[in-house]
């Protein structure tokens, strides 16, 4: 399997090579553009002597997403990483002096989320899952929100693992309690909604995306803040750039969050395969689902989700048996890993800063999940030896029958 120039991608074909005995297959295998493949661009950026502050690369790449992507409609910007890209849009919807509010945020996401929220003085506070979509849950958003009424700031709902959240629903509920919403989509560039548009396209609040070397949308360090809101964007462009007006004076709170055109020229050249590279991983998440269908998946709320790995729960959550599980799998030369386990409000840091509301399922979901391999250059073949691979873990696992309802027809089936 390889991506293709044009930016397409072979389909998932059964490499000859068996995957087996002496197998290494990594949770995650970064795949951004080859730099060594670009010369004559980056001869380019070293002639036009410029090297970041929104050079002509970058506009390049914020004007070519915005048409490809997101069907023309809204602005955007970039940001050196989606965490700073939450803290400025975090900022930017809070205010200046927003001491002792809370973002209400999931506690089944990443750590930046609420670390972000904290650099803006904010506390985060905790809201369970939907046991389904393992998105934020409504009823638990709800709950807090009435609770808490206008000591929450912000609303900061994550797309977990690429899964679409319902924008208009939040938009609806930023309306109604007339609280600000950003969005954390950073998993998500490359998700494609119900309608067909890209997640988050048309959003009248920042959605923050990532362009991490372990996301789908793989550069190295990046990100990029889209709103249908022209202004929006200006304001949180000039925050990256140290809060500066065209006057070089700083009129607003600021930091430097500037892309460079190295990782702008990344961008252009990943927003080529992007659409390929996410079909690619999404029938490659298909092929998984086929061959575990004793095994408990994600409940996809969009037409395709941007597969960073992919994640499945575990029938038996002992902590022994997931140990087991997952290095029984390294055994046999494959990685597998845990997101979000522990999740946010177990974590030291968090602990000790964070508020939480009821997480009952956060914290099953959370014990229960295991994560296995995805990458654009993951085979069919390999895919099948994984399968076969955890089905037999998982029949042998010690404590109990963690697939007690899984008949030895689906294992012989993987063969
Ligand atoms: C990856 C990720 C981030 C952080 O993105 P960076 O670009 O590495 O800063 C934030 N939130 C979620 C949900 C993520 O998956």
């Amino acid at each position: 399997m390889d991506i293709m120039m044009d930016g397409s991608l072979s389909a998932v074909t059964t490499n000859s090579d068996d995957a087996g005995p002496g197998a290494k297959i990594p949770l995650l295998r970064p795949h951004p553009p080859r730099l060594s493949e670009l010369g004559g661009a980056l001869v380019e950026i070293e002639r036009s002597g410029i090297f970041s502050n929104y050079g002509p690369v970058n506009t390049k790449f914020e004007g070519r997403i915005i048409a490809a992507m997101f069907q023309g409609v809204g602005a955007c910007v970039t940001v050196a990483n989606a965490t700073l890209g939450l803290m400025l849009a975090i900022k930017q919807a809070v205010g200046w002096q927003p001491q002792g509010r809370y973002a209400l945020m999931p506690s089944f996401t990443f750590a930046a989320a609420a670390q972000a929220a904290l650099w803006c003085g904010l506390t985060p506070l905790f809201c369970d899952i939907d046991r389904e979509t393992w998105l934020p849950d409504a009823a638990s958003e709800e709950a807090l929100l009435r609770r808490y009424g206008a000591d929450i700031a912000v609303i900061l709902p994550n797309a977990t693992f690429g899964n679409c959240l319902d924008v208009a629903r939040y938009e609806a509920m930023s309306a109604r309690y007339g609280i600000p919403l950003v969005i954390d989509g950073a998993a998500a560039l490359g998700s494609v909604a119900m309608n067909g548009t890209a997640f988050g396209q048309g959003s009248k609040n920042p959605v923050v995306f990532s362009m991490h070397a372990t996301k789908g949308f793989a550069i190295g360090e990046g990100g990029l803040v889209y709103c249908d809101d022209a202004a929006k964007i200006a304001m949180l462009r000039s925050m990256a750039g140290f809060g500066f007006d065209e006057t070089r004076l700083a009129v607003m709170p600021g930091l430097n969050a500037k892309m460079d055109e190295i990782s702008a020229l990344l961008a252009l050249t990943k927003l080529q395969e992007i659409e390929a590279v996410s079909e690619h991983r999404y029938r490659l998440y298909q092929l998984y689902r086929r061959l575990l269908p004793a095994f408990t998946f994600q409940r996809m709320t969009g037409r395709r989700s941007a597969m960073q790995f992919v994640a499945v729960l575990l029938e038996d959550e002992s902590a022994a048996s997931v140990a087991e599980i997952i290095s029984g799998l390294a055994h046999h030369g494959i990685g597998a890993g845990r997101y979000f386990a522990p999740h946010l409000a177990q974590q030291p840091f968090f602990k000790e800063t964070c508020m939480s509301g009821s997480l009952a399922v956060t914290d099953e979901i959370s014990r229960r999940v295991i994560c296995l391999p995805m990458s654009d250059l993951l085979t069919a073949t390999e895919i099948r030896y994984i399968c076969k691979t955890l089905l037999k873990l998982c029949q042998r696992a010690p404590v109990r029958h963690i697939l007690g309802r899984l008949d030895m027809a689906a294992i012989q089936a993987v063969r």
